[in-house]
This record gives C-alpha cells, structure tokens and sequence, in this order.
C-alpha cells in the first residue's frame, strides 16, 4: 500500500510550455512501468487550460470542484462541472481547462507515461462553445 498525503504532498505550476494561464499541478502518486500510470489533482484558475496533448494509454479524469470545458480536434467542446466524470481515449488529441469565468479542479489517472504535448489551444478553439 502506498498513501499520498493531501496535507503534505506539493503542487508545482504548471509549466508555461504546457499550459496557459495559472495552473497548480499535485502529483500525487506514480506507478511503476509498465503501467506508466500517473495520479495527478490539477488546479485551473478561470481561463486557464492545457496545451493541446494526448495520453497514449488514455486518460480518467474526474472534476472535483468549478466549472470547466474540454475539447478534441473534431472541434466539439464539452462543459464540464463537479461531479463529471470524463474519459479521453488512447491517443486522442484533447485539451481541458476550467471555465472563463470560474475556477477547475480535477482529479485524473493518466496511463502510457507522460502527456505527449502540441500547440497552444487558441482563443478561438478555447471559445468554441461560447454561446
Ligand atoms: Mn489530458
């Protein structure tokens, strides 16, 4: 059994060349290969989100507090809240980030080792679902 403590573990910022805006990064317990399985409590400000990236093995995510969106190349975007439970396919290319007008914590398990990153995600692709 290996326990992670919430009062002792640290965040880190998220890197700039990985996400935009202000985000807090706890990474709270990593499995050995070949599971490659990461546990990560990511925190959004308002419009923060990650860059463009995919997970080869996939990717849980589960939105513990706030309001956020995430959104795949076909150009579909989804709002999403506390309580949703999301899961992004092996490979496919998605970014998530929380709401322009609210903050976002989720919990995710990514598996097949580190994100492979892209581009930015732009403002046009931030705002799609914009009303
Ligand atoms: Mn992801």
């Amino acid at each position: 059994v290996q326990i992670s403590r919430g009062n002792s573990d640290s965040y880190a910022r998220g890197e700039a060349e990985t996400f935009t805006g202000t985000v807090w990064v706890r990474r709270a317990l990593s499995a050995p290969a070949p599971s490659e399985m990461g546990v990560v409590v990511v925190d959004f400000e308002p419009g923060a989100r990650t860059f463009w990236h995919s997970h080869r093995g996939g990717q849980f995510m589960f939105v513990v507090s706030g309001r956020g969106r995430t959104g795949t190349r076909d150009g579909s975007m989804e709002e999403i809240s506390a309580g949703d439970a999301v899961w992004i396919g092996p490979g496919e290319e998605h970014w998530h980030g929380a709401a322009p007008d609210s903050p976002m914590t989720h919990f995710a398990v990514n598996a097949g080792g580190p994100p492979a990153w892209a581009e930015e995600v732009s403002d046009v692709d931030y705002a799609r679902s914009d009303p």
